[in-house]
């Protein structure tokens, strides 16, 4: 079944509204001629409505990187999904390994989010990924299952392949020592026989991503072997000239 690649920009805690406003300037010139891939920006909270506003009639679409999994309520300083899609956002990045490592975003919490993110009709772009520590220890698979499984458990199986993955070895987020092509591509199609495990439909439509250390240098390389739909960017996306290079790669 076909895929089409997506890649994605997770710009964290960058940019102001007057610098999201000025690289999709930059951008979405370029972007406009891109086929055979789908792009999408994840800007701050504070960005969302410039980008959303600019992205407004490109191909170009925009995520938040979190959200809560209640609609509304006593949340102090959360975001709920339908208020994202008032906005017009697309989708919504999850479990970053950030957010599970620095906020204590749980596999609870996320079993809760991920539907609550589909039900809203945002697309969740899941991120799933062992430590340093787990992959030398040889429990990578283990580290992915456990994720998987937890995460998509409340998601019914006709909507999982709605569901991004992104997988993120968070020894290669930010540090610049990207995954080799054989250690994304293996952990990918294990990501993707969990997920056969339930629905072995969905997990042949669903789109799992690449993500750490991903620059125009090596996307090419990652993002043509079997298996790899995509891209997470966090650092490489920054910078326009260089994230459209990283979108034309993944280009089909
Ligand atoms: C990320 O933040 O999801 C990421 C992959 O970051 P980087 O590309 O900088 O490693």
């Amino acid at each position: 079944m076909p895929r089409t690649p997506l890649v994605a920009a997770n710009w964290k805690m960058h940019k102001t509204r007057a610098e999201a406003g000025s690289f999709l300037d930059e951008f979405l010139p370029g972007a406009a001629d891109l086929v055979g891939v789908e792009v999408a920006i994840c800007p701050p909270f504070t960005a969302l409505a410039t980008a959303i506003e600019r992205c407004g009639g490109t191909a170009v679409t925009v995520a938040a990187q979190n959200v809560h999994d209640e609609p509304a309520g006593a949340f102090t300083g959360e975001v709920s999904a339908p208020m994202l899609v008032e906005l017009g956002a697309w989708g919504a990045v999850v479990g970053h390994s950030e957010r599970r490592r620095l906020f204590g975003e749980t596999d609870a919490a996320l079993a809760r989010k991920v539907p609550a993110v589909l039900a809203a009709g945002l697309v969740p772009i899941l991120c799933v990924g062992e430590s340093e520590a787990e992959r030398d220890g040889g429990r990578t698979e283990e580290v992915l299952e456990r994720q998987l499984d937890a995460d998509l458990a409340a998601v019914p199986d006709e909507r999982l392949a709605e569901a991004v993955i992104a997988y993120e070895p968070i020894w290669a987020i930010g540090t610049g020592r990207t995954a080799t092509v054989e250690q994304a591509a293996e952990a990918i199609a294990f990501a993707r026989s969990a997920i056969a495990r339930r629905d072995a439909g969905a997990a042949a439509a669903t789109r799992i991503l690449y993500g750490g250390s991903v620059k125009a240098a090596n996307a090419g390389e990652l993002m043509a072997a079997e298996g790899i739909d995509g891209a997470l960017v966090g650092g490489a996306s920054l910078q326009s000239e260089e994230f459209l290079a990283i979108c034309e790669a993944g280009s089909r």
